[in-house]
């Protein structure tokens, strides 16, 4: 089946591509095993050279690059470009900071000499999700990089000219032949790829059916794992909350990138104190969303990714409803007549959704929020615990002790206090429970993909 480039606002189809034979991969592993042998030995002055002429060339073609994105996932203009300016960030970061991460660590023992050294593992494959098409492969490749180590990207399927613009930066950048390559194949055929020998290891984004899948097919080579899956974080308001600032937020963090965001807030706990503000508050905030053309550059929400991802929502919704949910709020859509054709959906709030409700433990990609109330922090808490995610969780409160204990109890990998949760390449990302394992960002995300090597030498050198 060809691979299909569509754009989500018009339901054209932009272009199509064959999806690469057998042939054709086997020859990008063997170009990148052979590259490795060399790319292993380069300086991290010259890695950190390449990496700053990547974040140059993001920088030189910011628009046209922010315009495909646009394009062929939907996601609003302003933010396109936002998301490019954060790749170029992420390659300057780790330019910077890759050589005092790598360098060997003196551990004094009874040896003449010994010491932590960090060494590349080799071919990582990363499989990758449509959401943030160019960060989420940044965030990947710029540390794995600056390691040492050579990339095979699988993107998703919707985004295969991003897949390739991707590929094509690199290589202008003047990162060697075979050190960053992409290839157009399906999801199905990852298992195979993650049992070739010459294969080190692999880093999914993506849901947890691929994240198991991988998981699965990698238990079986034994090979190392790094997965980020979904989430469905709780934004949890007290009252001792600034409650504009709170609104104003929860708006925006359901709503970015068309809802469709892994550390999106998607289950809204508010104490019973300041509910009916709350709700009346993101209700008046969804209403005044602007809906419409994501390449126009006053749009703040456009259309989901795929037909299949709107259709996905929009069950969940029906199924939610069918178990008892309340619709609090649905936004009518007034479409211009170009975007008629287009994935999008009307904002909802629902209420009244159950801990016997399907969807109580779905994440629901869009911009759906579930609004619920609590009597204290502890049902807030317990609450916000009470699904099989554990990415981010956002929480609003001015009282010290109350914003310990969130931090100390939340499951999640994240907890940002009277702030909506966000990446950023000096802190480490990632999840716990069924939001997958491993981080991606800052040291830690840099020390995933390296053969962490104890060295000691014992007699005079
Ligand atoms: P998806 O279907 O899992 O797709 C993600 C990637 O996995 C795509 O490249 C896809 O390829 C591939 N894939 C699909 N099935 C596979 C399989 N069985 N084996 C190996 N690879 C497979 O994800 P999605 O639903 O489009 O993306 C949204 C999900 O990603 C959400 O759950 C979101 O929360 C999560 N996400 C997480 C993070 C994070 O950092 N934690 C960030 C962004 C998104 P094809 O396109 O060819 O199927």
């Amino acid at each position: 089946m060809p691979i299909a480039s569509v754009n989500p606002t018009t339901a054209e189809v932009l272009k199509t591509f064959l999806p690469l034979g057998a042939e054709e991969v086997e020859s990008a592993i063997a170009q990148a095993a052979r590259t490795f042998e060399t790319y292993r030995l380069t300086s991290f002055d010259q890695r950190a050279q390449w990496l700053e002429n990547t974040a140059n060339l993001l920088q030189q073609q910011r628009d046209a690059l922010a315009h495909l994105m646009t394009l062929e996932m939907g996601k609003p203009i302003t933010e396109a470009r936002a998301e490019i300016d954060k790749c170029a960030w992420v390659c300057r970061y780790y330019a910077e900071q890759g050589a005092a991460f790598l360098r060997p660590e003196l551990i004094p023992t009874e040896a003449s000499y010994s010491a932590i050294h960090y060494q590349p593992l080799g071919i990582i494959l990363a499989v990758m999700p449509w959401n943030f098409p160019f960060w989420q492969v940044f965030r990947f490749a710029a540390p794995a990089l600056m390691a040492g180590n050579v990339a095979l990207l699988k993107h998703a399927s919707n985004v295969p000219q991003c897949a390739l613009a991707i590929a094509q930066l690199l290589s202008e950048a003047g990162f060697p032949k075979g050190v960053f390559q992409t290839l157009l194949i399906p999801g199905s055929a990852v298992a195979d790829l993650v049992a070739d020998p010459r294969i080190q290891a692999a880093t999914l984004t993506g849901s947890e059916a691929a994240g198991k899948s991988l998981a699965q097919a990698a238990g079986q080579h034994l090979k190392k794992t790094v997965l980020e899956l979904g989430g469905s974080d709780p934004f949890i308001v007290m009252p001792s909350a600034n409650l504009p600032q709170a609104i104003a937020t929860a708006v925006q963090a359901r709503m970015i990138n068309n809802g469709q965001s892994c550390i999106a807030a998607k289950r809204f706990i508010v104490h019973e104190a300041v509910y009916e503000a709350f709700a009346e508050g993101i209700k008046a905030a969804f209403e005044k969303w602007v809906i419409g053309d994501p390449l126009e550059p006053t749009t703040q929400l456009g259309p989901l990714a795929t037909a299949a991802i709107r259709d996905e929502l929009h069950a969940q919704v029906e199924l939610a409803l069918s178990h008892g949910a309340k619709v609090f709020y649905r936004r009518s859509l007034n479409l211009p007549s170009h975007c008629q054709q287009g994935y999008f959906f009307a904002p909802t709030i629902l209420t009244e959704v159950t801990p016997d409700n399907p969807v109580f433990t779905q994440e629901l990609f869009g911009p759906v929020a579930m609004l619920f109330r609590v009597p204290s922090l502890t049902a807030a808490i317990e609450l916000a615990n009470a699904t099989p995610f554990g990415l981010g969780a956002s929480a609003w409160t001015q009282e010290n002790d109350e914003a310990e204990i969130l931090v100390r109890d939340l499951e999640a990998g994240a907890v940002f206090i009277n702030a909506m949760v966000k990446s950023d390449p000096r802190l480490p990302f990632g999840g716990i429970k069924a939001s997958g394992y491993g981080r991606e960002l800052g040291r830690a995300g840099l020390l995933e993909f390296v053969n962490i090597k104890t060295v000691c030498r014992y007699g005079d050198p």
